[in-house]
């Protein structure tokens, strides 16, 4: 097939480079980043690929209506917004970019625990409305403390490493067998979930969301950690029971919990948004400038690439 004739769909903002990428190989590209699913089912059989972030879901229905389709971008990691298995009924490659939003998504649960051990947040807000807290705002050090990290992948292993710089010991928990060679580098300790939860400070959650870890952190394991220990999730919302760490943060069985994920996204009228002891952020782990071209780039290359004439 000539790329002249392959008309591709982004269906959400993305870093400019990757759609010049795109045009500079003779794609033929629509950039609509704020489509609608009503319009995407409507357009999609027009498009031979649709590129996406987050913000649009590939559902089933969007992605048998795509009679063209041959394959499908997405910018980032998740795929919990496509379809993977209609795509493959219907025979579209699905292309995503692992790599690209690793060392934005990590800096952010840095500055999400430095923030929960300092209050910074909190500082800034009541200082906006003339409330001078620094009696109140009494905060702890990250050096020495314990950290856990429940999921060793591309994120977890890159918060080990920027953790290290703090001096704090470093915990895991993963399913996988992680080689000794990794372990040692990042002077990694593993421990069974149990007791990483009832050992740790601060314990940061990297697994994807899939049936099995759907409530991962759940009221049972709420109860293990301990009342001085803050809960950290960059991955999922739905990888935590969200009724039931409000429970345990409104009762004070743990110290506080910084979320950037969100079951339902946004979380409008989320009861855990009313408590102080809650720190959130707007799902904006891969919002870097870098990150975001890094993934447009990469999904582009790999449409190029897949596209290409064989020999
Ligand atoms: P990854 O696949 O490299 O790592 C995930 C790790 O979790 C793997 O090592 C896997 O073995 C482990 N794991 C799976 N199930 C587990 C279980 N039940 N218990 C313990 N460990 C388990 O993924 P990654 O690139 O490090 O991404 C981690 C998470 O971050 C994903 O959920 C991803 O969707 C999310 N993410 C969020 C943002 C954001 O904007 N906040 C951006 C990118 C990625």
């Amino acid at each position: 097939m000539s790329v002249e004739r392959i008309r591709v769909l982004i269906c959400d903002s993305i870093s400019k480079k990757g759609i010049e990428l795109l045009s500079s190989a003779g794609f033929e590209v629509s950039y609509i980043p704020d489509i609608t699913s009503d319009e995407l089912v409507k357009t999609i059989s027009n498009f031979d690929v649709v590129i996406v972030r987050s913000r649009t879901k590939l559902t089933r229905n969007v992605i048998v209506a795509g009679k063209s389709l041959k394959a499908i971008g997405r910018a980032g990691v998740g795929l919990d917004n496509v379809d993977v298995k209609a795509a493959k009924e219907i025979g579209a490659k699905v292309f995503n970019t692992p790599d690209a939003l690793t060392n934005a998504v990590s800096e952010l649960a840095i500055g999400l625990m430095l923030n929960l051990a300092r209050g910074i947040s909190l500082g800034d807000s009541s200082l906006r409305k003339d409330e001078w807290l620094k009696n109140r705002l009494m905060g702890v050090e990250l050096k020495g403390k314990f950290l856990g990290i429940i999921g060793l992948g591309r994120i977890g292993k890159r918060i080990a490493e920027l953790s290290n710089a703090f001096g704090m010991t470093v915990c895991y928990y993963d399913v996988v067998d992680i080689p000794d060679a990794v372990l040692k580098r990042l002077k990694l300790t593993f421990m069974e979930v149990d007791e990483l939860l009832s050992k740790c400070d601060f314990i940061t959650l990297n697994i994807p969301l899939t049936p099995s870890t759907k409530h991962f952190i759940n009221s049972d394991k709420l109860l293990k950690m301990k009342q001085t220990a803050y809960l950290i999730n960059t991955s999922r919302g739905g990888v935590i029971d969200e009724h039931a760490l409000y429970n345990s943060l409104k009762s004070g069985s743990i110290k506080g919990a910084a979320l950037d994920v969100f079951e339902v996204e946004p979380p409008l009228k989320n009861e855990l948004l009313t408590l102080p002891n809650m720190l959130c952020t707007p799902h904006i782990g891969a919002q870097t400038e870098e990150a975001q071209e890094i993934a447009a780039v990469s999904v582009s290359e790999k449409i190029i690439d897949f596209f290409k004439p064989i020999g």
